[in-house]
């Protein structure tokens, strides 16, 4: 079927010659069953049933899906609707929130996070993290990077350390802006650099997954276009999941994309395919702008 070709910032958002009003069968209009397809083939993470609590709250329902390798994963949808509980739950960190709860199968290649042998700091060093603000530690550039491969005992000796510090700035697109100024405080960077600096410390320790929480949302155009080039590059050797509240970001960066509503995981697919074409009326109202 012919995809409708309005342009509006870069993503189509023509809302009429949607598959769902076409194939009405297809287009479950209820929430709680996510329309699409939540499997990938040979996924890093295969999450199902997972629900979250926070106290009496339930922030996120039986929200099942996989998430590839050497893809960017992007997670769209209003404020408040389970983004970043969902994000926090691939590396446990709402383990470290007050009250939260966490429930059900969330498998890392073959294992389940939850097992009683998973260590949290391994875990983390295999799922990574980059936040809304930059933050890097009140250390050095050379030290914010060369924190976690010390701890995780990833050097021999001082030369393997400072290549694993080059080549970890040098992926993540600063070492050439910073090649002379190691000694200095990675707050005395900018805002877009102190953020690819955060990138180089989550790729020192040799992830497999990086997740991102709105990782743009403090930087300026040129910053954010900086990163998003990067993810580019990054998803070659890692499974990316971004929580972002522009749809043009998502559709820019992603190759898959989850719109999620009131806790629920709504529509998950081809990015193309939901910005083109999306078949749950709640994401068509959500990417046409009728809500959000
Ligand atoms: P999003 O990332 O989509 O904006 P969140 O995952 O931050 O959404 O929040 C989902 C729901 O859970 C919201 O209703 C929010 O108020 C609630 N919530 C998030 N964090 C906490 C917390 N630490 N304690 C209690 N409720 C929380």
């Amino acid at each position: 079927m012919e995809a409708a070709h309005v342009e509006h910032a870069g993503i189509n958002l023509k809302p009429s010659a949607r598959l769902h009003e076409e194939s009405p069968a297809e287009a479950p209009m209820e929430v709680g069953k996510t329309v699409g397809n939540i499997e990938v083939e040979d996924p890093i993470f295969r999450c199902r049933d997972v629900d979250v609590y926070y106290g009496e709250k339930h922030a996120i329902k039986k929200v099942g899906v996989d998430i590839g390798k050497n893809q960017v994963l992007a997670m769209i949808g209003p404020s408040g609707c389970g983004k970043s509980t969902f994000l926090r739950c691939l590396n446990r960190m709402n383990d470290t929130v007050p009250n939260a709860r966490v429930v059900g199968s969330i498998v890392l290649d073959g294992k389940d996070i939850h097992d009683k042998k998973q260590d949290v700091v391994q875990l983390r060093a295999r799922v990574g993290m980059v936040f809304q603000k930059p933050n890097p530690f009140p250390k050095s550039i050379y030290e914010n990077v060369a924190y976690g491969p010390r701890i995780h005992g990833l050097a021999g000796d001082r030369v393997e350390l400072d290549e694993i510090v080059h080549n970890s700035l040098q992926r993540a697109g600063l070492w050439e802006e910073v090649k002379d100024r190691l000694a200095q405080p990675g707050t005395s960077l900018s805002g877009g650099q102190q953020q690819r600096l955060c990138i180089a410390r989550t790729i020192a320790v040799n992830p497999e997954v990086i997740l991102m929480d709105e990782p743009c949302s403090a930087l300026d155009p040129i910053a954010t276009a900086r990163i998003e080039d990067l993810m580019e590059e990054l998803r070659q050797s890692y499974a990316i999941v971004i929580v972002t509240h522009s749809m043009q970001q998502a559709a820019r960066v992603s190759q898959r994309t989850a719109y999620f509503h009131l806790g629920d995981l709504i529509e998950v697919g081809e990015t193309d395919r939901i910005f083109t074409n999306p078949r749950h009326k709640l994401t068509e109202d959500y990417i046409t702008g009728r809500f959000g």
